[in-house]
């Protein structure tokens, strides 16, 4: 046994069981998507696609393979998939590439309106190879403004408008992005990283029957393996595999794929849904709660498992808050509310999520406890040990499968 690794997974494991996530990125992938992922495909080399690889003994990969790409079509009602890049960021580095050339022009939502960094940011690939101009939330709703990106679209004749987001905490309306990308002939293009849980569970306006092109993510609220997925209308199939392999990447991860599989089965059960709707109600419970106490809620409300909290009420910035709460075993990050006058580093404000606790069933009973926590560390009012093991004891009687 590898004592050195043993002992350091122990720790993790601790850590986890003894803390409240509410990073809105993070999930606790189930014990069978973990053995799938843990299991002997990760063996294999299968560079190419089902039906046409480049090595040999592919008979069963082919068919782990075949299983995710029609459970992941069923479930999101898609005509093409595919279930290899091995990152969010790496499904969408296929697409710009299976899609644009240097000078296409490509519109999205900034880094620090809620955009995420593949979306044109300059210190990523995308806002180094390719033209991203950028739209903006209003300044007042700190929402889309559907009617501003439409004119801005229409100025700008983008090849293709990207929507989708890291940092948002209400629904986007597809049908009236699609509407705008109709009117001023661009390119659908939709990156539900955040989002995939809850469109699966058809408690999110659905994108994928209007997009051109959707990515995601299938480790956050779709809560499988760590990993990315495009799904696609059928004329952009034979652009986007290539571009996939042998554009970006060598041989696919099949532990991740046949991970990815498992993980699509669970999302088309009853009890997911049940699952997306306690993550839904603890964001709105939660959202309330907080602003009770007088903590800002971005755009006033959250219509996901996403809550962004702008603490400067609290005269606290949200690197203090992320660093107080992270001591007292309260998980989440620091981020950028929309037109922060803060730097980046330094933030106004804090993104919670609800996909992680809602894994382990907490509901509003922890709600209200974590609420709670929440404000007397931010306002300074409890000592941090004393709401640390107020965390600790409510996170033990919610324990997440580890083994
Ligand atoms: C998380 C996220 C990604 C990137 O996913 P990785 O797997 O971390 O590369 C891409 N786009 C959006 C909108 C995201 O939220």
């Amino acid at each position: 046994m590898d004592i050195n690794f043993q002992e350091i997974l122990n720790k993790e494991k601790l850590r986890q069981n003894n803390s409240i996530v509410l990073i809105a990125s993070e999930n606790y992938a189930s014990k069978s998507v973990r053995e799938a992922q843990g299991s002997i495909f990760t063996n294999k080399y299968a560079e190419g696609y089902p039906g046409e690889r480049y090595y040999g003994g592919c008979e069963y990969v082919d068919q782990i393979e075949e299983l995710a790409i029609d459970r992941a079509k069923e479930l999101f009602g898609a005509e093409h998939v595919n279930v290899q890049p091995h990152s969010g960021a790496q499904a969408n580095m296929a697409v710009y590439s299976a899609t644009f050339d240097s000078q296409d022009i490509i519109m999205s939502l900034p880094l620090d309106h809620g955009g995420h960094l593949t979306h044109g940011s300059k210190v990523n690939f995308s806002g180094k190879f390719y033209n991203f101009k950028h739209y903006n939330v209003d300044r007042e709703s700190e929402q889309i403004d559907y009617d501003a990106l439409h004119s801005q679209a229409k100025i700008i004749n983008p090849k293709a408008i990207l929507s989708g987001f890291t940092a948002y905490p209400r629904e986007i309306d597809f049908e009236k992005i699609n509407f705008i990308c109709k009117d001023t002939d661009s390119l659908m293009i939709v990156d539900m990283a955040h989002i995939s849980g809850l469109i699966a569970a058809k408690l999110h306006s659905d994108c994928v029957k209007y997009a051109d092109i959707v990515t995601s993510t299938t480790h956050k609220t779709l809560r499988g393996p760590r990993g990315g997925l495009i799904l696609s209308k059928n004329k952009f199939s034979k652009k986007i595999d290539k571009s996939v392999f042998p554009g970006m990447q060598g041989g696919p991860m099949m532990h991740t794929i046949a991970a990815k599989a498992v993980a699509f089965q669970e999302a088309s059960s009853q009890n997911f849904i049940k699952y997306q709707k306690l993550v839904l109600s603890n964001a709105k419970l939660l959202a309330e709660k907080l602003a009770r106490e007088d903590l800002r809620i971005v755009t006033g409300d959250t219509d996901t498992h996403m809550i962004l909290v702008d603490v400067s009420n609290y005269g606290i910035t949200g690197k203090f808050a992320e660093d107080k709460l992270n001591n007292a075993g309260i998980i989440v990050n620091r981020n950028t509310i929309p037109y922060d006058t803060k730097p980046p580093r330094v933030c106004s404000g804090i993104r919670i999520g609800t996909a992680a606790i809602s894994s382990r069933g907490m509901d509003s009973e922890a709600i209200n406890i974590i609420s709670e926590c929440i404000v007397d560390i931010l306002k300074q009012r409890k000592d941090q040990e004393i709401v640390k093991s107020r965390i600790v004891k409510l996170a033990q009687k919610h324990p997440i499968n580890l083994d």
